[in-house]
């Protein structure tokens, strides 16, 4: 046999299966015993939601507005609002008595939107926004998905994994 151009052309032949190969009970047996090898193993699945999983420092749940002594440490700059890729926060300032001078009137995130980057996070001059450790979102409606303060107000206590984790990192 030759090519185009006239030149011979090496032909690759496969070889001929054996007729134990060709009966494929050695591999369906090889494929069994594995199934049954696997079997026995510990099982590491996990029972959720029966099995709550706690995840660790590292891990970018929701993000949410640290507090401390009841008042939230954010200044209502704006900064995690403009670095939003999703656009899923919107902040409205507001004038307080406290030294900080500005307060988030209204401080929204919109769930269906967050994808979790947390570049907010990175963006707050005050960490005052942080990636909580919680997961589990369920809404019935699309207006439940707007998360306003009184679901994104957190204690720094409880956040204390998370900012520790944050500030080992930066
Ligand atoms: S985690 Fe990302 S998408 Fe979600 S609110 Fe923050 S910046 Fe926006
Ligand atoms: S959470 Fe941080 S970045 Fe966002 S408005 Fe408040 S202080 Fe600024």
């Amino acid at each position: 046999m030759s090519n185009t151009n006239g030149m011979p052309v090496t032909q690759i032949r496969r070889k001929d299966l054996t007729f134990w190969q060709k009966t494929y009970i050695p591999e369906i047996f090889k494929g069994m015993v594995l199934t049954m090898r696997h079997m026995f193993r510990p099982k590491f699945t996990r029972q959720y939601p029966e099995e709550h999983w706690n995840p660790p420092a590292s891990f970018r749940g929701r993000p949410v507005l640290v507090t401390e002594e009841g008042t939230e440490r954010c200044v209502a700059c704006g900064m995690c609002a403009r670095v939003c890729p999703a656009l899923a926060i919107e902040v409205q300032a507001g004038e307080t008595p406290l030294s900080k001078e500005r307060y988030p009137e209204r401080f929204e995130i919109n769930m269906l939107r967050c994808i979790f980057c947390g570049f907010c996070e990175e963006a707050c001059p005050e960490e005052a926004i942080v990636m909580s450790d919680e997961y589990e979102l369920v809404f019935h409606h699309t207006e439940d998905a707007i998360f306003g303060k009184d679901k994104l107000l957190m204690s720094s206590d409880r956040l204390a994994g998370r900012l520790a984790f944050l500030r080992r990192s930066r």
